[in-house]
């Protein structure tokens, strides 16, 4: 267990220049391995003792011990963990897309794609390009070109040049006619269902055989809107072991109207016919998908060779599962439309913008992502992997806070009136809050008469009674070692006095009321603080209708 431990400890201390986040650790250690957390104490300990030796000796030596323990661990300059992330056969640079359907603002599952490409263009030089794929009418949200700019520059992701599908029509249309006038493509006026029956007995269309002319011409009445229903298809194998392959589609008609051009275009491409040739004419070097998309790989290495082109390196990586979260874009946005959402950044949502909300840091993003990698295996995705980098992010500046949920009253008698400074921060010089105690407080737990309990950074005290919502308790004394011999609960409280209303809002969307201490009313909205015992949260908003009321969104433990 030293052993795992130490790795952790000599990271963060590298991570750090030379100091030691044990919380930060504590959180990498618990995600890494889970068989630990019921050992967590026992594991705190070890790391705060571990972290004093190795604060004790000098960077250089901690860098050699680590290169020698965990060389995956040992952190490049930058702050970037050194790993297996290599492209195959760079030339001098790469040049990368990312390519979203603005349908919506980026969420999680994007963000690997979006990092991974970002990462690989930093690394080799080149160029990152934004591509919008936009030629479905149907699936663009006016809104979302901008969003997805503005969720790429949140994660830090330098865009260097911009491209919209639909301001490349003509671009389409004139590689399409190349293609039928080599004899690669044609025009299908099949009924879909008839053609299906065809294709997966591996018969052609009557179609297929039309002249070169003819399909010109049927193509030319595609593109003036008086041809209805009628496809463009490649020809691919029409016997090909898998029939969706066997002369997909290329072109299809579509009369919605399209946000940016309206009705100027009722011919659109498909992807596999659009990717392919901006893949071309953009210079991709490089093109990272998932593994769900080998067949429309497949598909499109057929526009490569009919046009004689060189193919970009593909790479497919496993499917990343991430649970718990809202991500398809239709669904979103039928919650929003019914208002059972919020917004794109309700925190049931799996976008980037609520993860904002929450409190999640866009390296912690990256980070998690970057750690995912591009192998071809299926991962899942950890939260808990993600809360615990965050947590390393946000901890050396988020402040401590008493809260409690669902307050009660607790009356202390005997208990002598005292004010307690304390600070804001454990380790680090983030000021001190001042919590007088006069004998009545809120707490949020419930008590037992009898009970022995004591009140956070106070004193032991017992439950005499309890009259529906006030708790009734007597001093007893100041030595926690009473405590611990008849196994009493530490509870935290806030003074009665000069609360402020607060509610925090979960990860389910749902609203806990509850009171903070006095000095939580300084805070600024886009705060992150840490409830002591309950997590961290962002402050979202501060209302000022008569009494303060301050809005704050869970980030995580
Ligand atoms: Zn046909």
């Amino acid at each position: 267990m030293k052993e795992i431990i130490l790795k952790y400890v000599l990271q963060s201390s590298l991570l750090n220049s030379g100091k030691v986040n044990p919380k930060g650790v504590m959180g990498r250690i618990m995600a890494d391995n889970p068989h630990l957390r019921g050992k967590a104490k026992e594991v705190y300990n070890l790391v705060l003792e571990i972290s004093k030796e190795v604060e004790s000796i000098p960077l250089e030596e901690q860098k050699k011990k680590l290169e020698e323990i965990a060389p995956d661990m040992v952190v490049e300059e930058g702050k970037e963990k050194k790993r297996e992330l290599i492209l195959k056969n760079v030339k001098d640079s790469v040049v990368m897309r990312f390519a979203p359907n603005p349908s919506g603002p980026l969420h999680l599952g994007h963000s690997r794609a979006a990092v991974l490409n970002d990462y690989f263009v930093k690394k080799y030089g080149g160029k990152f390009i934004l591509r919008l794929e936009d030629t479905d009418p149907k699936r663009v949200l006016p809104e979302a070109y901008e969003m997805i700019e503005e969720d790429l520059e949140w994660l830090n992701i330098k865009v260097d040049e911009k491209i919209i599908q639909s301001e490349r029509m003509e671009i389409y249309y004139e590689h399409c006619e190349r293609l039928i006038e080599m004899g690669h493509a044609y025009v299908c006026r099949c009924d879909p269902e008839e053609f299906r029956n065809l294709k997966n007995q591996g018969i052609p269309c009557r179609c297929r055989n039309r002249s070169v002319e003819e399909n010109l011409e049927l193509w030319e009445r595609m593109l003036d809107n008086s041809l209805e229903g009628a496809v463009v298809r490649l020809k691919t194998d029409i016997q090909h072991k898998n029939p969706s392959v066997r002369d997909f589609p290329i072109f299809r008609m579509e009369d919605t109207l399209h946000p940016r051009t309206g009705d100027k275009y009722v011919v659109y491409p498909l992807m596999n016919f659009s990717v392919p040739v901006d893949d071309h004419l953009l210079g991709i070097t490089h093109v990272l998908r998932g593994k769900d998309h080998i067949i429309n790989t497949e598909k499109q290495r057929y526009i490569f060779e009919y046009f004689k082109w060189e193919i970009p390196e593909y790479i497919h990586y496993g499917i990343l599962k991430i649970e718990g979260t809202v991500l398809s874009t239709s669904k979103m946005y039928e919650g929003i439309i019914k208002r059972e959402y919020s917004g794109w950044d309700d925190p049931r949502l799996g976008t980037l913008r609520a993860l904002r909300r929450r409190g999640i840091k866009p390296e912690a993003i990256y980070r998690s992502m970057l750690e995912i990698g591009i192998k071809p295996a299926d991962v899942k995705y950890s939260w808990e992997n993600l809360y615990a980098i965050n947590r390393e992010i946000i901890d050396k500046d988020a402040k401590r806070f008493f809260f409690v949920e669902n307050p009660k009253r607790l009356k202390v008698l005997g208990a002598e009136p005292k004010t307690l400074y304390l600070r804001m921060h454990p380790d680090r010089d983030l000021g001190t809050r001042e919590l007088p105690f006069e004998g009545e407080v809120y707490i949020s737990d419930d008590l037992e008469i009898n009970g022995m309990y004591r009140l956070m950074e106070l004193y032991n005290i017992i439950v005499e009674k309890i009259e529906g919502d006030v708790v009734y308790a007597r001093y007893h004394s100041e030595d926690f070692k009473i405590l611990r011999k008849k196994k009493g609960k530490v509870i935290h409280w806030v003074p009665v006095k000069d609360v402020v209303n607060t509610v925090v809002i979960d990860t389910e969307g749902r609203e806990h009321h509850g009171f903070a201490e006095k000095d939580f009313r300084n805070v600024n909205v886009g705060d992150i603080v840490q409830f002591e015992r309950y997590g961290f949260v962002r402050v979202d908003n501060k209302i000022r209708d008569g009494e303060l009321k301050v809005i704050c969104y869970f980030a995580h433990k």
